[in-house]
């Protein structure tokens, strides 16, 4: 076994102010991510971590709530009581409303009184307070230079809100200071496609319709809306999951190499796929778009209830949704890019599946058997890791009999290291300010831009709404999508 190679370099002093301090994403992912980074000796010892909510709460009231944080989401094995009383003191607490002046000054205060330092605000609260959010820390003077502000999603509801969210930030921020999070990109798998594609020789000359038959990107839950019933509804699969965490996956899949791995040079090559996919309207959403609600079934071996039963109404908002996507350049022309996600489907699985064109010419005869087609699947979750399958001679002496063998990598075992949580990364890089893994306006924009008019022309064509039974793959009509295209899914080609 190989060790790691990675070395833990100190950020700088920082103040981080999360907004939203004490709500479920802070202590489900936000807090964690930062004790491992102290943990790690990532995180200076005169850094801050500034809890902001409404709730009057003293500094010693949220260090219990922080505590119990630690205690439900951070494995024991992973803090000993030294790395949580180092993390601790670093925690402070001020109430604050985005809505009114109460609590600011403090803020202020606390803010003004540390040594010049990297300053990010963190806005783990609904989107609907981004721009009063913005506008206080504006009122408040607390746009430094070295400022900077993460943007959680969802980023809009559609084209027309994301503007206007990232319009009433940008009168505050500059684009340099706006780092949106989109957790996905801060996979260790999806920084080692990057790695895979422009750090070997061997993919890139085949990475093209000449030698790509079709890409699929799949993410899927098991668990349904539960209790959230009433905010998913308002959402659904498309903005939930495709707008965002698989188009990224699609750009990167298919983006042209970037001059340089810096943050404009690689967000300017993903903006060019957005803006190259073709578009899916009125026309033809028909063909190339399936909608879909779980019905009942069954989760975990056990029966599970349909998505309008747990809602309680009626409605048309999907928990599945799958396309057949094509991007329209020189390097993609006629690959179809299958996407889809869902909820309550068989398994928990985030994964994009390349697959290769047959051989050229096959100089096997029968007894060998099939010649399978290559494939690279890049597994996000729930183990990540990478596989290239090819086909190798059965071994022994019983004449060429082939079979198609998985080369696996999976990265924690290969390094001997648990794979970081994507937040610890990203929360990283917004202090040390590099946006390479963060989204720029005009991509959100752009992304949008193809999205509503799906969402237009489901309306518009009163698209039906297909069923699946909970546990399963989804309806029937994802299956047709694909095999219209001579191809399958990848779980049912196994
Ligand atoms: P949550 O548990 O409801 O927390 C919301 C937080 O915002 C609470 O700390 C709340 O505290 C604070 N807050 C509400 N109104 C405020 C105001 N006017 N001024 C200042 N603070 C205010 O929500 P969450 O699950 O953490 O999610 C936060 C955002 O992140 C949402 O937009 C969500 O969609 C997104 N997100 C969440 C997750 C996740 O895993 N939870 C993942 C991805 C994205 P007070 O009530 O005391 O003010």
């Amino acid at each position: 076994m190989s060790s790691s190679s990675s070395r833990t370099i100190q950020v700088s002093p920082f103040d981080l102010v999360v907004f939203g301090g004490t709500g479920d994403l802070a202590a489900r992912k936000l807090l964690p991510a930062l004790f491992h980074r102290d943990a790690a000796g990532q995180i200076p010892d005169d850094a801050r971590i500034i809890g902001v909510s409404r709730r009057p709460l003293s500094r010693e009231a949220y260090v219990d709530v922080v505590r119990a944080a630690l205690d439900q989401f951070v494995k024991t094995a992973d803090k000993t009581p030294e790395a949580v009383d180092r993390f601790v003191a670093r925690i402070h607490y001020l109430p604050a409303d985005a809505s009114s002046e109460a609590g600011w000054g403090d803020l202020a205060s606390l803010l003004n009184s540390g040594s010049e330092r990297v300053r990010a605000f963190y806005f783990a609260v609904s989107p609907d307070l981004f721009a009063p959010l913005s506008q206080r820390i504006r009122q408040f003077g607390l746009v430094t230079p070295e400022s900077r502000v993460v943007l959680e999603k969802p980023l809009g509801k559609d084209g027309a809100s994301a503007r206007a969210v990232n319009d009433a930030v940008a009168e505050v921020f500059a684009e340099s200071q706006v780092f949106r999070i989109d957790h996905y990109l801060g996979k260790e798998t999806v920084q080692n496609l990057m790695a895979l594609r422009f750090a070997n020789r061997l993919f890139e000359p085949l990475w093209n319709s000449t030698h790509i038959d079709h890409v699929q990107i799949t993410v899927a839950e098991d668990i349904g809306v539960g209790d959230r019933s009433g905010y998913y509804n308002t959402s659904g699969a498309m903005r939930d999951m495709l707008q965002n965490h698989i188009m990224q996956l699609l750009c990167l899949t298919a983006m042209e190499p970037p001059d340089a791995f810096e943050a404009d040079a690689v967000r300017d090559e993903k903006l060019k796929v957005l803006k190259a996919l073709k578009r899916i309207d009125d026309r033809n959403a028909e063909q190339m778009t399936v909608r879909a609600q779980y019905r009942a079934g069954s989760a975990g071996g056990k029966p599970a209830a349909g998505y309008l039963d747990e809602l309680g109404e009626d409605s048309k908002t999907e928990t599945f949704v799958a396309i057949r996507a094509e991007i329209a350049n020189w390097r993609w022309a006629g690959v179809p890019f299958f996407l889809r996600t869902g909820k309550r489907l068989t398994k928990r699985t985030s994964e994009i599946v390349v697959n290769f064109r047959p051989i050229s010419h096959n100089i096997f005869d029968a007894t060998a058997g099939r010649v399978s087609q290559n494939r690279l699947i890049l597994r996000l979750q729930p183990d990540e890791g990478v596989t290239l399958e090819v086909t190798i001679k059965d071994p022994g002496p019983g004449g060429m009999r082939l079979r198609r063998i998985p080369l696996d990598m999976s990265f924690a075992e290969t390094f001997g290291v648990a794979n970081p949580d994507a937040y610890e990364r990203l929360l990283m890089d917004v202090i040390r300010g590099n946006q390479t893994l963060f989204m720029r306006s005009d991509e959100v924009a752009a992304a949008w831009q193809w999205v509503d008019p799906i969402y237009a022309a489901w309306a518009n064509n009163d698209q039906r709404v297909h069923g699946y039974a909970a546990g399963t793959w989804g309806p029937s009509a994802a299956v047709a999508l694909i095999e219209r295209d001579g191809r399958t899914w990848f779980e049912d080609s196994e």
